[in-house]
């Protein structure tokens, strides 16, 4: 994944710096130099991560992120403080003003790539059910969101897992003091009987345990699905800033450096319990919606009418941001002579069999749907022509080369599929376009053969014409 960064800074050499790094890592790069521009270009470009230098002339950084975060078409998008000043109150500041991190200057590369993949990541995941809200919102089907003023101070249940019961009783007696509740435990072992009885919103956690390390057990989160998404605090000491980098990827959320300072402690917690509440409003709203009508009743996949508004949503999202998407139609093969010669009920329960194997070979992101008959559709967002010529392959494969144990008296069926690809490399197409190319791509696959993949390009003319 290539994220999309808006570096801002008054010094053309910062600029050149930093765009340098994030350019031969592969991040496109996007230049802002005073904080009018960036505002701006925030609105515009769609970034998705911001490095703000936080000493500039006229508007300066702190006042630049409370407008970002101030305005819902911006406010998503991750901020991170870049500053020479490494005074704490500066970061504080920082933090109220709603950043979502800070990078001293001059800035680690290790941690400069860890903070801007695991904001991305995050900001990926959230934009996702953002759209998904949009979609849903369509049909007038959604209930409305807590306002954004309930989320301003957020209060939640805090695990702290701290061998030092000292420290632990400090950390706790500060976040207690802002309204949050807390429970002290001292090993992984108890933090993981403390999070099988209770409900937790934050787990903070030293690096150094007793019978283990934060790593370890932030791992073991991310590996369950109960905890997958529980944001996690990491408490190091200075000297292991090093082994950051290793955290984030775990899939750590933040970092406190010991001696921890009371008012970064509050600022980080806020930060991370505000977006855990994002999301899970996000996911519990959207969760409700979906159940009236817009989910197909033999499959439980999205249906026909979900699908129309979701591919408008995702091709708007694309255009936006400038980033290719992908479809995918897929047909049965001669599945009339299955219906003819097993049953109607056999060829029900292959529909269903064949939805339970593209759900579980699809990425999160991906969004499949039922249009109808023995004709399924696949929208992928962020997808390339050719990796979505590779899903095509891999879904052929996952249908042809396993037979269909669904209860024929015959035994297991062997079954296969056509698949038409089609992609707009920057989402400047229509639902209708996209949807005939695809269309076409399959009819050629039909005509080939059956059981094989076909692609097709779906912009317009004007715009490959405008492509040198
Ligand atoms: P082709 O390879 O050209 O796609 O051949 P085909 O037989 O799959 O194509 P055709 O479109 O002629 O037939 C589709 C069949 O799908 C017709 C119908 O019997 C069957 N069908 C459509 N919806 C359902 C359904 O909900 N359940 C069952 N069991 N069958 C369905
Ligand atoms: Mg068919
Ligand atoms: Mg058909």
């Amino acid at each position: 994944m290539s994220a999309r960064v808006l570096v801002v800074d008054d010094l053309p050499a910062n600029i050149k710096v930093l765009e340098a790094k994030l350019t031969a890592d592969y991040f496109t790069v996007v230049t802002a130099s005073n904080g009018i521009d960036a505002l701006r270009l925030a609105e515009s470009e769609s970034p998705d991560i911001i490095l703000l230098d936080v000493m500039m002339p006229g508007m300066d950084g702190f006042e630049v992120c409370r407008r970002l975060k101030g305005d819902l078409k911006t406010s998503h998008i991750p901020v991170v403080m870049v500053t020479a000043l490494s005074d704490i109150s500066d970061r504080v500041t920082g933090l109220e003003s709603g950043a979502d991190d800070f990078l001293t200057k001059p800035v680690n590369d290790v941690t400069l790539f860890a903070r801007i993949r695991s904001l991305s990541r995050m900001k990926r995941a959230m934009d996702e059910w953002r759209m998904r809200e949009e979609t849903c919102d369509r049909f007038g089907v959604m209930a409305t969101m807590a306002g954004a003023s309930e989320m301003d101070q957020p209060t939640g249940a805090v695990l702290i897992v701290e061998p030092d019961e000292f420290t632990g009783e400090r950390l706790a007696t500060a976040l207690e003091a802002q309204g949050h509740q807390t429970a002290c435990v001292e090993t992984a072992e108890q933090a993981f009987e403390a999070i099988k009885n209770g409900t937790f919103d934050l787990v903070i956690v030293s690096l150094y345990l007793d019978d283990g390390d934060g790593l370890r057990f932030t791992s073991r989160l991310r590996a369950e699905d109960s905890t997958r998404t529980l944001p996690v605090l990491l408490v190091i000491e200075p000297e292991e800033i090093g082994g950051l980098a290793k955290g984030f990827e775990i899939g750590v959320n933040d970092y406190l450096v010991r001696p921890v300072d009371a008012n970064e402690l509050k600022a980080r917690t806020r930060t991370q319990l505000r977006q855990k509440r994002y999301r899970d409003d996000l996911q519990d709203n959207y969760r409700r919606s979906l159940s009236m009508a817009l989910t197909d009743d033999l499959t439980g996949l999205h249906n026909h009418r979900y699908l129309s508004a979701h591919l408008q949503t995702a091709l708007e999202r694309a255009a936006e941001q400038h980033k290719p998407i992908s479809l995918l139609m897929l047909d049965l093969d001669f599945f009339k002579s299955v219906n003819d010669t097993h049953g109607h009920s056999v060829g029900d329960n292959v529909l269903k069999e064949l939805a339970r194997r593209m759900v579980r070979n699809l990425r999160e992101f991906d969004m499949a749907a039922r249009l109808g008959g023995e004709e399924f559709v696949i929208v992928m967002p962020e997808c390339e022509p050719d990796i979505a010529a590779k899903v095509a392959e891999r879904l052929r494969h996952i249908i042809a080369d396993q037979p269909f144990d669904v209860g024929a008296a015959a035994g297991p069926l062997d079954i296969t599929a056509s698949i038409g690809v089609a992609s707009s490399k920057d989402g400047k197409t229509t639902a209708q376009a996209i949807m005939e190319a695809a269309d076409k791509a399959l009819y050629a696959a039909k005509r080939g053969g059956r059981n094989r993949v076909e692609s097709q390009a779906s912009d317009s003319r004007a715009d490959i014409a405008g492509t040198v």
